[in-house]
């Protein structure tokens, strides 16, 4: 099934002719030839890619939010307690995100990276499986961070999680740095917390520079990073959104599919 119309936002780009490919052969089939149309692929992902993996999303029923609200970055500062939280946290999810292996709609990125059309992954993704898929790390431009090693807040001294876990697990308390004092965090960015510049600055070049725009798995909610698809749309690129659910966005996209990321994106791995 496909609807078309044409659509104007107050305020956004036309996106021209609107799309909801609703079912997955003719999904496939439009989104191969939007891809085969560009020159530059960017995919954007969202925690969506990874459920597949056995990695929970934060909004559907069963996410992670369903269940714990999001420690503030200004919290887990201030206090020991959200701390010790913070990593107790961590260490329950350590079975899902030391288990979890790229997934269909991962290897399928990383076909189109090693076949030149994507010259690189942006994602809000912290589970490091895009650069399990073969994206080189210096590819993966991460915007949310990592949660797969630790930092210190105080010096940026890297530390393991391991490492962590240990005194964690002897102590009963989240570390401190040995150098500086300084609280140790996993590399993420958390509500608050001031955003990477140097992967904000990389992802907007390549949001500039590409005509084809992949926004893979992502609610498109979480802030400054739900701007990208707008300005890849503003820039003159094609759009498409691939979400099991809606989106505020899927009005200014070119190509709208509602469906699982893994089932549609599975022909597009290279074998
Ligand atoms: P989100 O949880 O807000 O949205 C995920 C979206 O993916 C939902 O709209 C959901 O309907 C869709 N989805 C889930 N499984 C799908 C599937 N198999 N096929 C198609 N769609 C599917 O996630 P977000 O937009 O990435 O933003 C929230 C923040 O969550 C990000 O900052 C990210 O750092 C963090 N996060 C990351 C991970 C991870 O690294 N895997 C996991 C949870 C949360």
């Amino acid at each position: 099934m496909e609807q078309s119309a044409a659509v104007t936002l107050s305020g956004r780009p036309s996106a021209g002719e609107y799309m909801i490919a609703s079912d997955v052969e003719t999904a496939r089939r439009r989104l191969a030839a939007l891809i085969e149309a560009a020159s530059v692929v960017l995919p954007f992902t969202g925690a969506g890619i990874s459920t597949e993996c056995g990695i929970p999303d934060f909004r559907s029923p069963g996410g992670v939010w369903t269940k714990n609200a999001p420690i503030p970055f200004d919290e887990f500062v201030a206090s020991r307690e959200r701390r010790d939280e913070a990593w107790r946290r961590r260490f329950a999810m350590e079975t899902e995100f030391a288990a979890a292996r790229p997934g269909r709609g991962h290897l399928a990125l990383a076909s189109l990276y090693r076949a030149g059309k994507a010259p690189a992954v942006v994602t809000q993704n912290i589970d490091n499986l895009h650069q399990a898929s073969g994206v080189a790390a210096e590819d993966v431009v991460e915007l949310h961070g990592n949660t797969t090693y630790a930092l210190c807040l105080g010096c940026g001294l890297r530390y393991e999680l391991a490492w962590v876990k240990q005194r964690f697990t002897a102590s009963g308390h989240a570390p401190d740095c040995p150098d500086c004092g300084g609280a140790v965090k996993t590399a993420t960015v958390s509500f608050g917390q001031a955003m990477p510049e140097a992967a904000m600055r990389r992802a907007e070049a390549l949001t500039r520079r590409c005509d084809l725009f992949l926004a893979i798995g992502s609610s498109l909610v979480v802030w400054p990073a739900a701007g990208f698809p707008l300005l890849a749309k503003r820039g003159g690129a094609k759009l498409v959104i691939l979400n099991r659910e809606p989106t505020e966005f899927d009005d200014a996209a070119d190509l709208v599919v509602h469906a699982d990321i893994g089932s549609v994106l599975a022909p597009f791995v290279a074998h």
